[in-house]
């Protein structure tokens, strides 16, 4: 069997791998434009904060890695048409075009920082760094500007405006909703994280929308937002990435915001054809309805279902919670299932149940800050958030587990735990039991 995997990426990969642990026979052929491996979206994030030495050590597979797995892989190769009738992908690759055949055919080719409704988005001077080359670029850039222009208050750009004022840049950060991190965060939550970064010096202009961006003579960058502008060394768009498809034959059926239509199973409209990671929309949770969550965990987790259906469906994809963990401003913040906000426009009656607790049993024990949202009548767990300045992020893990496996408050009341006073109080964070609140700021409604 001949499996051709489009993108090598976290999807790709995850693919690769799990079709040769099934199919030890089977010819496996990853494809990708790029002329790296395996390389870390925010790798320049890890960079800034001096947790790596250079771009070249962020990398979450090597080439001997998948060597060793018997995977071939085919660099700088880009695919430009595929045909599924004929069961064949064409690509370019140094000039060349090459055509090959497939008896399985797995497209993750991923998203890129894209804008179509920001005019001069694509230039060069409007930062993007998803991949290698791009981060190269951008860190040479920024290190030689003293001023940035920040478009999209999400986990990217949020993170970059902390390290970068941290550089002590000149940095303004521009939201079109009324507050940062909106897709994860209620308001409440985040408000503590958002006043921090008008202390650090960000300007924040939330409620504001980009509609284009020009570079002067001097390479000056001017964002524009309703009748205002600001000008500044350089750009970063931040905004949500958007999959590049043009490569696909018309027997592939898409959604309206141009994803690609998947089952379950990960299988496309056309037979023996998958797609997974970023260019497919997901379940949220148990919904049949889908959505588009761009994360690393649905790229992985999706790659290992479609790569498990390949000869008959066996393993269906049990929906994401759009899990995130991160560190800014000195903050610990994490969320996973439903928010508040958006548990208004569903048809669920959601209560939130917002608590202060302590993580140890010393005095000096830090807390955290949980806000859980669940059904008002089964009690059933649907989404959380977290802040602290302790890393509780490992916490959020466990309560996507309980949302996954449809766990109740009760449930997670019984919730078995450790005990020890230099890391737990009496009950565990995540075992949402109110008489234990550091404060009592509790507000069930
Ligand atoms: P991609 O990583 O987009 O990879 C697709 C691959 O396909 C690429 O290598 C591309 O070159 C290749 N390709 C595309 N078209 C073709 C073609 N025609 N021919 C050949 N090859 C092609 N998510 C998290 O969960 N946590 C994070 O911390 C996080 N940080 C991020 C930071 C940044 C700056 C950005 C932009 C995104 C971040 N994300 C993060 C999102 C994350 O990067 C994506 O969800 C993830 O990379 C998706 O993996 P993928 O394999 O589906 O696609």
């Amino acid at each position: 069997m001949k499996v051709v995997i489009i993108g090598a990426s976290f999807a790709g990969v995850a693919a690769a791998l799990e079709v040769r642990k099934k199919q030890s026979d089977a010819e496996i052929m990853l494809l990708d434009k790029q002329s790296t491996l395996g390389y870390i979206p925010n790798g320049l994030h890890l960079y800034w904060e001096n947790k790596i030495d250079d771009l070249e050590s962020a990398y979450f597979i090597t080439k001997e890695q998948l060597g060793k797995q018997g995977i071939r892989y085919c660099l700088e190769a880009s695919v430009e048409k595929i045909h599924t009738v004929h069961k064949t992908v064409d690509y370019l690759r140094h000039g060349q075009e090459v055509k090959i055949a497939y008896d399985k055919l797995i497209i993750a080719t991923g998203s890129s920082q894209l804008s179509q409704k920001i005019s001069g988005s694509s230039g060069e001077s409007v930062l993007k760094y998803k991949r290698h080359h791009e981060a190269q670029a951008a860190l040479a850039k920024m290190e030689a500007s003293q001023s940035v222009t920040i478009i999209g208050a999400g986990q990217v750009g949020v993170e970059a405006a902390d390290l970068l004022s941290q550089q002590k840049k000149k940095v303004t950060l521009i939201e079109s909703m009324d507050y940062v991190l909106f897709k994860y965060f209620d308001r409440d939550m985040i408000q503590p994280l958002q006043q921090k970064m008008v202390e650090q010096g960000i300007k924040l202009r939330l409620n504001q929308t980009v509609s284009s961006i020009t570079t002067d003579a001097d390479k000056q960058v001017t964002v524009r937002f309703g009748n205002e502008a600001i000008t500044s060394d350089t750009a970063i768009l931040g905004v949500n990435v958007r999959p590049d498809l043009h490569f696909l034959d018309e027997h592939i059926q898409l959604h309206m915001d141009q994803t690609i239509a998947v089952d379950r199973y990960m299988r496309t409209s056309v037979e023996d054809v998958f797609a997974v990671g970023d260019c497919i929309q997901l379940t949220f949770g148990e919904d049949d309805d889908t959505v588009y969550i761009p994360l690393v965990n649905n790229a992985v987790r999706t790659g290992i279902v479609a790569a498990a259906n390949l000869i008959q469906p066996e393993r269906t994809f049990k929906g994401s919670l759009r899990t995130i963990g991160t560190s800014i401003l000195g903050y610990y913040i994490a969320s996973t299932g439903v928010t508040e906000a958006e548990s208004l426009f569903t048809g669920q009656t959601v209560k939130a149940y917002r608590q202060e607790v302590r993580l140890t049993s010393l005095p000096d024990a830090d807390t955290v800050t949980i806000k859980w949202l669940y059904d008002a009548a089964s009690h059933v767990l649907l989404g959380a958030q977290m802040i602290s300045t302790s890393n509780i992020l490992e916490k959020i893990n466990t309560v996507a587990l309980a949302i996954q496996t449809k766990q109740t408050l009760e449930d997670l009341q019984q919730k078995d735990y450790f005990f020890h006073p230099s890391f737990t109080q009496m009950i565990s964070a995540t075992n949402v039991v109110s008489w234990l609140e550091a404060r009592d700021d509790g507000n069930e409604n």
